[in-house]
């Protein structure tokens, strides 16, 4: 009997392609997407630590899957397997088995490809507790895997599934470089590129498969130094060459840089390849020196800067987002206000902003000076402000300019499709039907705060040529 499958992914684009991976490593054993928990026969939960109100958010969604099962049970209708997966899994694990012992698996994002043998193992265990055989069920229902193997997770997944024009593509995990307030370090283990050999083959893949644009996907995306076919280490420039010599990939983008990694190869790469998009995620945390310092970045204001004109002189048309980071312990007016000084003089078309989490184990934690929250929120409302301005400010800009836009859903009203500008913005067009998962070329002709309004200029997909995304 075909059974069914409901993940909840929380925070990054990361969770996002691992609930992919974990969904198309379950299918072989009879596991079919199901849209809602109620339904299906087994839920994950796909956690983020990153802060504390993402994590807690888990503890309280458990609770509802305990319920849920009761309800099942009681209507007849069968046992649930509730599992976690992600950053907290990594984290509490044990925690999670104390607080929720309802659980039945707790697995990190190293050991997904184990998961076929973890719900074998906890079906078992339910089954033998359906018929009263608490021995066999074993002592509680949890099954725990937070291993960090030796063997490449990657090479036990099968290929993933395509859905729809666009694709995220995880080529590093894990993070060396332990800036003072994250937890990745702890949760994601040590940095792994996968060999540039893979990652195109998936990428093929997928292309084939009718995708269009691919999101290379890594904590440090651009850390990234894979194996390539002549042995060597190659670089995130050097693959992106390689992946736009497959024919039908449009878009080539990539998410989350850090300043540190930005290399010559990739400068040049943005500057002769088309398709790399002229969009690129890049934090920067805080203009202020004394505490880029104390998060330990590895880089001051003035690098950025640099980095900054660096990536700008590869094209004209490049834009920048980032994510920054109010009330960092320590964190004065005046360092506040060399943040603000530094958006202004750089000026951001999106961002990301958080007031600082103190994570249990990173080293700014146990930091003197915390800030008070009220401080906290006071900054963070002027920096969202100015960031807001900035973003409308450049939709605004956009008005008049042709745009191609991947047309990747359906929009509200009818005859409306949706899509991304090469700078993620969405943008709705009135347009036939069989345009979608095409790349069209728009002109835009309205801008609201968060997205804009196109008119189609040409239906056909745009040639691979030097033109640029934004004329
Ligand atoms: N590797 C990326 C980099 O170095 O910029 C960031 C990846 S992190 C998963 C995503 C974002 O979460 C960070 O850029 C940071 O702004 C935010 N973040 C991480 N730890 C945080 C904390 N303890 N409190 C608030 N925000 C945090
Ligand atoms: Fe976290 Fe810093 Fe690593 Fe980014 S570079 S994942 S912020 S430790």
């Amino acid at each position: 009997m075909k059974k069914h499958l409901y993940i909840k992914t929380y925070g990054c684009q990361m969770n996002v392609y691992d609930s992919g991976r974990m969904a198309d490593v379950l299918a072989p054993i009879g596991y079919a997407p199901a849209q809602a928990p109620d339904g299906a026969d087994m839920v994950i939960l796909n956690t983020c630590h990153i802060r504390e109100k993402a994590s807690e958010k888990v503890f309280s969604e458990l609770g509802r899957l305990r319920l849920l099962r009761e309800e099942r049970k009681a209507e007849g209708k069968g046992d649930l397997l509730i599992a976690v997966a992600g950053c907290v899994a990594q984290a509490e694990g044990e925690e999670i088995l104390a607080r929720a012992p309802y659980v039945d698996i707790v697995l990190g994002p190293q050991a997904y490809h184990k998961l076929p043998e973890m719900v074998a193992q906890a079906e078992r265990a339910a089954a033998a507790r359906a018929n009263g055989d608490d021995k066999a069920a074993g002592p509680g229902r949890g099954v725990l895997n937070t291993d960090f193997p030796e063997e490449a997770k990657f090479d036990f997944l099968p290929a993933p599934r395509a859905e729809g024009p666009s694709a995220f593509l995880s080529i590093q995990e894990g993070c060396d470089k332990f800036c003072t307030f994250c937890v990745v370090p702890y949760t994601r283990g040590a940095e792994y590129s996968r060999p540039v050999e893979a990652v195109v083959a998936e990428a093929r893949g997928l292309v084939e498969a009718g995708v269009r644009e691919i999101t290379l996907l890594g904590q440090n995306v651009n850390a990234y130094h894979g194996v390539g076919a002549d042995g060597a280490e190659a670089g995130l420039g050097h693959l992106c060459r390689a992946l736009a010599k497959i024919p039908g990939l449009e878009r080539i983008r990539y998410t989350t840089s850090h300043p540190r990694d930005v290399d010559d190869a990739l400068i040049a790469a943005h500057r002769d390849l088309p398709q790399m998009m002229p969009f690129i995620h890049l934090p920067v945390q805080s203009g202020s020196d004394r505490i880029l310092r104390a998060m330990n970045r590895g880089h001051t204001r003035d690098r950025y800067r640099e980095i900054v004109a660096g990536l700008k002189g590869s094209r004209d048309d490049l834009a920048l987002s980032s994510d920054f980071i109010v009330g960092f312990p320590g964190e004065t007016d005046k360092d506040f206000r060399d943040t603000m000084a530094l958006v202004d003089e750089i000026g951001f078309i999106q961002a990301y902003s958080f007031k600082y989490s103190p994570r249990p184990g990173t080293p700014a934690s146990a930091m003197p000076n915390q800030v008070p929250e009220d401080e906290k929120d006071a900054r963070l409302a002027e920096l969202q402000a100015l960031l807001q301005r900035q973003q409308i400010a450049f939709n605004q800009d956009c008005v008049g300019r042709e745009m191609d836009v991947l047309l990747d859903r359906v929009g509200k009203l009818p005859g409306q499709l949706l899509g991304r500008s090469p700078y993620m913005q969405p943008v709705h067009v009135t347009a036939p039907a069989d345009l979608r998962n095409t790349i069209a070329r728009l002109r835009i002709v309205s801008a609201g705060p968060n997205s804009l309004g196109g008119e189609l200029v040409a239906a056909a997909d745009p040639p691979h040529s030097s033109e640029r995304a934004c004329a």
